[in-house]
């Protein structure tokens, strides 16, 4: 260490045994001006806090300020003066400790208490002055309990030095032994909160991926909403576009479905909306994304699908219903047939500039189906076909 720097830390440390034991002069030239402040005070107002609190009650000053006031009339320097002022408020109020003189000092005096407690008080005082002292020198543990330990250990001889009577000298073991007990309870606490905390976050995490879930969902047939296909969609299109991969859209409607509910009653009309819904995920890809677009209308997104894979989808649709009667949770069976409209871009299609053409165009083609008299579907498309199911919307 430079020799600057190796005696500019003595200094530090003679001022800061200085301040430190001058911090409290105060208190005795109170006593000696007014012999009555200190007369009669209980037990409970002997700890330094409570004794402040009264020299405050009665004289508008605690003994830091009168204290420091009568060092400046002995003309100690101002930077030994400032950090006892300081040395209670900095406790309740950090800000006020800016030197890392007051500091040491405002700390000091925590310490000093825990020397003089009383043994019932030790444990309790411990734990409030390892807060108080860490929120004012960011103290680890091993130092904090490194500071009781030296000072135990040098207790005696100060003591001596200053003719003081160690009236219990178990006490000093004994609290060393306290602050290891206090710091070990604190750091399980912390243990515990942490552990606490971290539960609370994981509980909230699936407590929010739940609820976004929730809120991507039709409630009656669990498919995604319409929010999410729209949100989907727009995803999706963009992604065709800038790889330039196709995707197909394809819009179902159930036939005759007012005729469900009108013969069968609502709750029978529910029935088959959340079979059909079973049925186009059985008939579609993991990677299809199928949604309930509103009332008895359905949509499947098919990221990559070109008009081959999207023609095999409707096929399979068409025919899944044709060929397939819904039982009903009352035990009735109905049958149901669906009409579809398909449209699929290939990324780069001079007719579909946004995804609302190619929703509008899969929509418009949907009602070309019906037009024809339901049960098929149809496909904008320019290549020619021969099969069954399939028109070509014009
Ligand atoms: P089309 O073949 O032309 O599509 O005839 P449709 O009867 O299926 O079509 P329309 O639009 O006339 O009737 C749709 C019916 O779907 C009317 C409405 O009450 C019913 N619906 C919409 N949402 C629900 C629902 O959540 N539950 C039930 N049970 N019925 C619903
Ligand atoms: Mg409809
Ligand atoms: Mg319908």
């Amino acid at each position: 260490m430079p020799r600057y720097y190796s005696t500019h830390r003595q200094f530090f440390k003679g001022l800061a045994f200085l301040a430190g034991l001058l911090q409290d002069i105060g208190m005795l030239a109170l006593d000696k001006a007014k012999p009555d402040l200190y007369k009669n005070i209980s037990f409970e107002q002997s700890k330094h806090e409570a004794l402040c609190k009264l020299e405050r009650d009665v004289l508008n000053a605690d003994h830091s300020i009168v204290g420091a006031w009568l060092l400046q009339q002995w003309h100690l320097p101002s930077n030994l003066l400032d950090p006892i002022e300081l040395s209670h408020a900095a406790i309740n109020d950090t800000q006020e400790c800016e030197s890392d003189l007051s500091k040491a000092v405002a700390c000091s005096s925590l310490f000093a208490d825990i020397f003089i407690a009383d043994e019932e008080d030790i444990h309790s005082l411990l734990s409030t002055t390892i807060n108080q002292a860490k929120n004012i020198i960011d103290f680890s543990d091993q130092e904090f309990h490194s500071i009781i330990e030296t000072t135990s250990e040098n207790y005696s001889d100060l003591a001596q030095m200053f003719d003081i009577e160690l009236e219990n000298s178990h006490m000093l073991e004994f609290i060393s032994e306290q602050a290891k007990e206090v710091l070990i309870l604190r750091n399980l606490n912390q243990i515990k909160e942490t552990e606490c905390l971290q539960k609370a976050a994981k509980k909230l995490e699936s407590k929010t991926a739940e609820l976004e879930e929730l809120n991507r969902r039709d409630g009656l047939t669990k498919l995604f909403n319409r929010r999410y296909f729209d949100e989907s969609i727009e995803i999706e299109f963009k992604n065709a576009t800038k790889y330039q991969w196709p995707l197909g859209l394809i819009f179902i409607d159930i036939d005759l479905f007012k005729q469900v509910n009108d013969t069968l009653g609502h709750d029978a009309g529910d029935d088959v909306l959340r079979r059909v819904a079973e049925m186009l995920l059985d008939c579609t890809r993991e990677s299809d994304i199928v949604s309930r677009y509103g009332g008895e209308e359905f949509t499947i997104i098919l990221p990559g699908t070109n008009e081959e894979g999207v023609n095999v989808t409707c096929n399979r649709i068409i025919n899944a219903f044709r060929n397939t009667t819904i039982k009903l949770n009352s035990g009735k069976i109905v049958h149901v047939t669906v009409s579809a409209g398909a449209c699929v871009y290939d990324g780069n299609n001079e007719d579909i500039k946004d995804w609302y053409e190619l929703v509008r165009q899969a929509d418009q083609a949907t009602y070309q189906s019906k037009n024809n008299g339901r049960d098929q579907y149809c496909l904008v498309s320019n290549i020619q076909s021969s099969d069954e199911n399939k028109k070509i919307a014009s």
